[in-house]
């Protein structure tokens, strides 16, 4: 049956090159792809990629931009329909998510493209068109449906499990019905999106399931020879993954495709992913896919309402927030997905761009009237929590495959370059700024060179000029904090982050190290816990801190203390901070010894979590051939959970 499907649209596609060859500037023929070419894009073929691999964009959005006015133009600025572009450039499914109402009692859109099954008609009719065939991701909900939120549609409210499965069945059948009808080429069909232990209100997979089975049965009715999937996210927590794969094999689902999300922001590595999927395809002979994937291309927002990814989001590994990175990230996952068998690669909502770039008042009016923003504030009539308070525009304009006039941006092309290969002269695509960290009387020397990331991924060292005066370096000095200095590489400018901290005749004093040494550690209590901690939230400054913490009544009882080495004759001042709480009646002070004996002590004290408690001692006194020791003193009466915090940023320092 494929193959004879297969072998009708090849006569077509010669039929369509006949046609064009006699017509002169004749539309390029459906689903052909046209020859792609960068001179900029660099792109590494990936080998062994089948050619009826899923190369797949979510473009859910689409009907909603239109009515808000967007227009999509091709590489030769001409404005196409979209499907055209998709198509032209390598894209061979489309994607698009249904809610059974996502709309109010007055008859108003909840947002999101307001994307019920009409839309999905209308989207599936136009990927046909092209050549594309259509995978349907049913929410079974009336607005978005992710770990988060799983609600069940306002129809099903209140319904038991058994009536909810015939509503599940009965609701699938009769769009997929519309689909079958419009000649939409539905190539899948997924049950739940994100269902990560829950789906349409259910939270148990004996009901999850009974849901996802009335669904996998319509769509065997309507559609046989379509893929049944079943979709999660967060593939970072590989034994959720493997339970959700368990419970399914259990109940005996009926599924063919176990898919996940995979933003590289947030779900772990690419080998974890592999590991994670490759695993479940092997045990239970199920295919497996990316069902989402997207990379920002820039750091900026395009239509005044904030995005998922930002200038101050971490960058992932060798992928700049650039064309050439975006392109990568997304050609990283598709080598991953084949590597491992799988069987496609789908990027979410790569043209859900700016509906405006005057205000966000004007999108506003468009996100409100034609659903083109993530949500209305009509959905606050279904999510009041979530959407109906943060309603807005689009997230992840700047993760789309087009710029904010709507023109298609070169790393689109890769889609169609993977197969090929595109290995050109590797460039510099962008710098990452250095960071560099001084005490406040050392001489300030900046880096020579700062990392380039390549347009292959790679890394080099470029030369970089610093623009700085001796003003400014005057000003370093004379305060501790944080100073940018700009410079230049590669015709690029760069920052510089300078760390200016005070001079600290202690080892390791903020714990940075990431372990005690040569901190002393005298536990007399037997704390359950009293070590370096790596945690940037629980530190007061940098990445570390002395984390502590003990479940009995009494187990806290230490004390933390270090020699100073190589001091000068002169006066010294000591400064330590700590946080922490349930201390009950508690014994908390920062103490100076010289020559064994205690000489002064400052008092700390723990409350509660991020009120940091600082002591300084000053007028420290100290003669060549002394024994300066300064510590930190801790003794817990604390009951319950037991007390527990952290010690940060010791400093020892000169008194001037
Ligand atoms: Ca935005």
């Amino acid at each position: 049956m494929k193959n004879k499907k297969r072998a009708v649209i090849a006569l077509l596609l010669c039929a369509a090159l006949l046609l064009c060859a006699c017509g002169s500037k004749a539309a390029a023929p459906k689903g052909e792809r046209a020859n792609v070419s960068s001179d900029t894009l660099y792109v590494r073929k990936i080998e062994n990629l089948p050619e009826d691999f899923i190369l797949g964009m979510d473009v859910s959005s689409v009907l909603a931009e239109e009515r808000s006015g967007v227009k999509y133009y091709d590489f030769d600025g001409e404005e196409k329909d979209l499907f055209a572009i998709l198509a032209a450039n390598g894209i061979n499914m489309i994607r698009v998510r249904v809610w059974n109402d996502p709309y109010d009692s007055a008859g108003h859109g909840y947002g999101g493209g307001n994307n019920d099954i009409d839309a999905a008609v209308e989207i599936g009719r136009r990927a046909a068109a092209n050549g594309m065939k259509l995978l349907v991701d049913f929410h079974y909900s009336d607005f978005w449906a992710d770990p988060g939120k799983q609600f069940a549609p306002k129809a099903w409210e209140g319904m038991t499990i058994e009536e909810k499965t015939e509503a599940a069945y009965a609701f699938t059948k009769e769009s997929l019905e519309k689909l079958r009808d419009a000649n939409v080429d539905v190539g899948m069909v997924q049950l739940g999106n994100e269902t990560n232990g829950a789906l349409a209100g259910e939270k148990t997979w004996f009901n999850i399931q009974y849901i996802m089975g009335a669904g996998a049965k319509a769509v065997r009715e309507v559609f046989p020879e379509a893929l049944v999937a079943v979709h999660f996210a967060n593939p970072e927590n590989a034994e959720s993954y493997a339970s959700y794969a368990k419970k399914l094999d259990y109940y005996a689902l009926d599924y063919d495709v176990f898919a996940s999300s995979y933003y590289p922001y947030w779900h772990g590595t690419l080998e974890n992913l592999a590991a994670v999927l490759g695993n479940i395809a092997e045990q239970y002979g199920k295919k497996v896919m990316v069902m989402e994937t997207s990379y920002a291309f820039t750091p900026d927002d395009s239509d005044f309402s904030g995005n998922t990814i930002s200038d101050g989001s971490a960058v992932v590994k060798n992928y700049p927030y650039t064309v050439q990175g975006q392109a990568n990230s997304v050609r990283d996952v598709i080598e991953t997905v084949n590597a491992i068998g799988g069987i496609g690669v789908v990027y979410w909502e790569g043209a859900w761009i700016t509906v405006g770039t005057n205000s966000r008042e004007e999108n506003s009016e468009k996100w409100e009237r034609d659903g083109s923003g993530w949500a209305a504030s009509w959905a606050a009539a279904y999510d009041p929590k979530d959407a109906g308070k943060y309603y807005g525009g689009s997230a992840v304009d700047n993760q789309a495959f087009f710029d904010a006039q709507g023109h298609a941006i070169e790393s689109l092309k890769l889609f169609s370059l993977v197969r090929t290969g595109n290995e050109i002269e590797p460039a510099v695509d962008a710098l990452e700024d250095a960071r560099v960290r001084f005490d406040l009387s050392a001489e300030i020397v900046l880096p020579g060179t700062v990392d380039a990331v390549m347009t292959d991924g790679s890394r080099r060292p470029v030369d970089v000029t610093w623009q700085i005066s001796d003003t400014q370096i005057a000003e370093m000095k004379s305060a501790p904090g944080v100073y940018e200095i700009a410079g230049e590489a590669d015709g690029r400018s760069v920052r510089c982050f300078v760390t200016m901290a005070e001079l600290n005749f202690l080892q390791n004093g903020g714990f940075e190290d990431g372990a005690a040494d040569p901190w002393e550690l005298i536990d007399r209590g037997g704390a359950d816990e009293l070590g370096v901690e790596k945690n940037k939230l629980n530190s007061l400054d940098g990445d570390c801190n002395l984390h502590f913490w003990g479940a009995k009544s009494g187990s806290i009882d230490f004390d933390a203390e270090q020699t100073a080495e190589g001091l000068a004759p002169g006066t010294y001042k000591f400064r330590v901070s700590i946080q922490g709480g349930d201390a009950g009646e508690a014994e908390i002070y920062a103490y100076v010894r010289l020559d064994g004996e205690v000489i002064a002590t400052a008092p700390l004290a723990i409350t509660s979590y991020n009120n940091w408690s600082t002591a300084e001692i000053r007028d420290i006194p100290y003669a060549e051939g002394q024994t300066l020791t300064v510590g930190v003193h801790v003794k817990c009466a604390g009951e319950g959970n037991g007390a527990w915090g952290m010690i940060d940023e010791a400093i020892l320092n000169a008194q001037t």
